[in-house]
């Protein structure tokens, strides 16, 4: 079981979900929705997550949408119809961001230069091959 939440605890969810696709993402949506360089991820099956709490959800492109607390704007998951069984939770809204660590980086190519990978992942230039 993985628990999170947003900043202000008015949103919390959790899954029994076993994680894939663990990533640190450069793509500019995600830079533009959070504020920050890059955002980490990973899924899991959109059946094995609950939520309870406020939040909106804006369309962040034709397939894809991402949930944030009402109250405190924390981005919390990305759902595209592109694979609807899954749902992608960002890694550091969990209670404990360390047991998810991330096993590459997708979309390096739109990386804001300053931004040096060295921790030995490998850099897909955009989604995984996989
Ligand atoms: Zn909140
Ligand atoms: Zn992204």
């Amino acid at each position: 079981m993985l628990k999170g939440r947003c900043y202000c605890g008015a949103v919390r969810y959790e899954t029994t979900g076993t994680p894939t696709q663990e990533s640190v993402c450069h793509c500019s949506i995600c830079r533009r929705t959070t504020g920050a360089p890059f955002v980490a991820w990973f899924s899991v099956p959109l059946s094995s997550f609950t939520l309870s709490g406020d939040t909106t959800t804006f369309q962040s492109s034709s397939a894809a949408s991402r949930r944030f607390c009402a109250k405190c704007g924390t981005q919390l998951t990305f759902y595209s119809s592109h694979h609807p069984d899954l749902i992608d939770i960002t890694t550091c809204s969990l209670e404990h961001p360390e047991q998810v660590p991330p096993v590459d980086h997708i979309y390096g190519a739109s990386r804001v230069p300053w931004v040096k990978v060295d921790d030995g992942l490998p850099v897909y230039p955009d989604a995984r091959s996989a």
